[in-house]
């Protein structure tokens, strides 16, 4: 027997029956003070049973959607909800032995991401229902995987807002001090502690492996180039000289020992600020024939947006003065809280503010091992697009 129901206001009612698995707060009748991590039902003014979800006083999000069937939600249940994530990543035939193997809601487990790097997992548990039900689904992992190691990334700051410490520790086997692993024909080393995120940006795989036969004969800058990953792929890609910007120390380290491993030569890092390092670019005689920019996000929340949108306008806008005639701008957006329209009109904006016109040759978005639960939008987090700029 459930020991409460929430209740939810009208607004909340229309967005779960709208396909949205979040209910806020503000939307609940009287929410209960206590309880957080609890998976209890959601009904409407009426008692209708609206669905099962968890709940957690101290978040803005307060009940996230875990099935709208009324099952219960046990050990089995949750068995089931991994597997199925994890059977649908064997279907994808990846060109990588690093891949997402849950990604929170998209895969009916909220607040839960695990990245599987050649056997070695990083988990992110950013919701107090999940970090509830932490040791269960680590025996669920352990046993359907038989990880060489097992790390727990919950240094995320999403975590403060449910009400969780940050924190990351090696929580089983043994980490081997670089993981290795496989993009296309490449191998990079992953810190699964120290590196960003969970190590890699698995989300933009896809990306760099289509964009890489462009980067042929083509003299390329990767802005925001992490550990090189783009980059490496670009000089593979026949590149005739790439030069890699991060204003983060350890992320070129790694870039160098990535070239070293791949025996690639030709790819200049340079530790810079990106907004000061374009700014600078375009005003001195350097120019590209392709630019690849994929910024940090700029707005985790809704109040960020307009300030995200005025920096994408002014990095965009800074890139496009940098190419040559005819040059290719890849350029990205991981906000959540940035649209594709909205991104798309920031760089509209930039191609206005340089006179130049771009041509749309490709949308693209992240990997599919990162899908998208439709009814939220903000779970398509990464938009890209490819233009060409006369
Ligand atoms: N393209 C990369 C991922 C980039 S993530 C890949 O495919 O793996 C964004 C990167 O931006 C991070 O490496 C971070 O260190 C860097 N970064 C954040 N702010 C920056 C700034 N102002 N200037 C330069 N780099 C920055």
């Amino acid at each position: 027997m459930d020991r409460y129901k929430l209740i939810a206001r009208t607004a909340g009612v229309k967005r779960i029956l709208a396909g949205h698995p979040w209910v806020f707060h503000d939307d609940l009748v009287s929410p209960p003070v206590e309880g957080d991590g609890d998976v209890v039902p959601l009904v409407d003014g009426k008692g209708q049973f609206l669905g099962r979800g968890f709940y957690n006083a101290k978040s803005r999000i307060a009940f996230r959607l875990i099935t709208r069937e009324d099952r219960p939600v046990d050990g089995a249940f949750w068995k089931d909800k991994l597997m199925a994530a994890l059977h649908y990543r064997e279907g994808l035939g990846l060109k990588s032995n690093a891949r997402r193997l849950a990604f929170s809601e998209a895969d009916g487990l909220p607040g839960l991401v695990v990245d599987d790097y050649n056997g070695s997992l990083a988990l992110q548990i950013l919701t107090k229902g999940m970090e509830t039900i932490r040791e269960p689904l680590i025996d669920i992992l352990q046993e359907a995987l038989d990880p060489q190691a097992m790390v727990c990334r919950n240094d995320a700051p999403v975590r403060v807002l449910e009400g969780l410490e940050a924190k990351k520790e090696v929580i089983a086997g043994t980490l081997p001090p670089g993981v290795e692993v496989i993009e296309g024909d490449l191998l990079f080393v992953v810190d699964l502690l120290e590196g960003q995120k969970t190590g890699a940006y698995l989300d933009q795989r896809e990306n760099r492996l289509f964009l890489r036969p462009l980067a042929a004969g083509r003299k390329v800058l990767d802005a925001f180039c992490y550990d090189g990953w783009f980059a490496l792929h670009m000089a593979k890609g026949g590149a005739s000289a790439v030069v890699a910007m991060d204003s983060s120390e350890p992320a070129l380290g790694r870039l160098e020992v990535n070239a070293a491993r791949n025996k690639i030569k030709g790819v200049e890092p340079r530790k810079e600020n990106c907004f000061n390092a374009l700014k600078a670019m375009a005003r001195s005689d350097e120019r590209f024939d392709l630019i690849v920019l994929d910024p940090p996000p700029f707005a985790r929340r809704k109040a960020d947006v307009r300030n995200a949108l005025n920096a994408y306008r002014e990095i965009n806008r800074r890139a496009i003065q940098c190419l040559n005639p005819g040059g290719l701008l890849f350029t990205c957006c991981c906000s959540h809280g940035v649209s594709q329209d909205l991104f798309a009109g920031a760089v509209a904006g930039a191609a206005a503010g340089a006179r130049r016109r771009l041509v749309l040759l490709e949308h693209r978005m992240q990997a599919p091992d990162h899908p998208v639960l439709f009814n939220e939008p903000e779970s398509l987090y990464l938009k890209a697009m490819l233009f060409r700029c006369d």
